[in-house]
């Protein structure tokens, strides 16, 4: 059994990405810029943000860090993203999620422009995803297709289950999986499917991502199955100087005993999450210095 190193591969991908910064600011005088938008102050976001934060300058690009207290409302939000997409110097905009209660999240996603939503949660991005147009996809889905190719599975003509339907994780990847490019078959499980196991049995890849620790278990697999586990929990854990330690939805020992390969919590699918981000910022940079024709002699940042 193989475990599928996310650390690594993300490693290896923001060493590319760094070069791409370093050429393109070379070649246009552009540096990739993410903003970055929180509202309020949930630990959990907190620390995402400072590793979004963190992630974008060892890439080399900027990162602008706009901090809201939680009573903002919606409409201040929406202006502070408005004036976003129309300054030329941020290519990438993020609104960490979750929001306070009192704003609506869909309101906030649809006014990200299109063409600076490197979270590629707008509608117009998930669009163009489920018609195959170009867009930026949605950082973790993406990242599960690289990581899934990275543990040497050819995706084609395989049986992929997904369980969870979010908006964020589970729905996009069973449509990114079922692409031509990829060319899975896809069966997408969730609370209302009787006897999840009858399908995973059958599945060459599980993703499983329900937020709900022992989701899947070996005994559900068949043999040599690539496991992809997506879940982020906290188990107290009095051992552990924080109290607590993270946990995915698969039941790694004895899915580890059953699968061919599988991707461990932490360490495997949150370091792709921040590459696939920073991987849409730079080529939001790139569109940007194409489209405006930028070249070192014109420095647009
Ligand atoms: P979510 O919005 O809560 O959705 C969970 C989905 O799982 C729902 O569709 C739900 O079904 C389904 N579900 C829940 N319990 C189930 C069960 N026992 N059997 C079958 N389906 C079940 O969660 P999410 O945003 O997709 O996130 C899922 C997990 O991934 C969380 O632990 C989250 O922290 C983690 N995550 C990690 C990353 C990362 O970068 N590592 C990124 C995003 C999310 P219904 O629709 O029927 O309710």
């Amino acid at each position: 059994m193989k475990t599928i190193d996310g650390k690594s591969l993300a490693a290896k991908m923001r060493g590319e990405i760094k070069d791409g910064v370093e050429a393109l600011a070379k070649e246009t005088g552009v540096i990739p810029a993410l903003a970055v938008i929180l509202v309020g102050d949930n630990p959990a976001s907190v620390s995402y943000v400072t590793a979004k934060e963190k992630a974008c300058k060892e890439a080399g690009m900027a990162s602008r860090e706009i901090r809201m207290p939680a009573e903002t409302s919606e409409k201040e939000l929406l202006e502070t993203v408005r004036s976003l997409n129309e300054d030329a110097s941020v290519h990438g905009i993020l609104v960490q999620l979750p929001l306070p209660e009192h704003i609506r999240e869909n309101a906030v996603i649809d006014a990200i422009s299109p063409e600076k939503d490197v979270d590629g949660f707008s509608p117009v991005n998930v669009g163009k995803m489920m018609i195959g147009e170009e867009c930026f996809l949605p950082c973790t889905p993406h990242g599960i297709i690289k990581l899934i190719e990275f543990a040497g599975m050819d995706i084609a003509g395989k049986h992929a289950v997904v369980i969870g339907r979010s908006n964020i994780v589970g729905k996009p990847v069973a449509a990114l999986l079922a692409r031509r490019e990829t060319n899975a078959t896809v069966t997408l499980c969730h609370t209302g499917t009787p006897d999840i196991a009858r399908f995973t049995r059958e599945a060459d890849i599980v993703v499983v991502a329900t937020g709900r620790p022992g989701t899947l278990t070996g005994d559900m697999l068949k043999p040599g199955a690539v496991v992809i586990d997506v879940g982020v929990n906290r188990i107290a854990d009095a051992a552990k100087p924080k109290g607590f330690r993270l946990v995915g939805d698969a039941d790694f020992e004895s899915c580890s005993r059953v699968a061919s390969a599988i991707t461990p919590v932490p360490g495997g699918v949150g370091p792709m999450t921040i590459t696939m981000l920073l991987w849409n910022t730079l080529e939001s940079a790139r569109r940007f210095a194409r489209l405006t024709g930028c070249t070192t002699a014109e420095k647009m940042v």
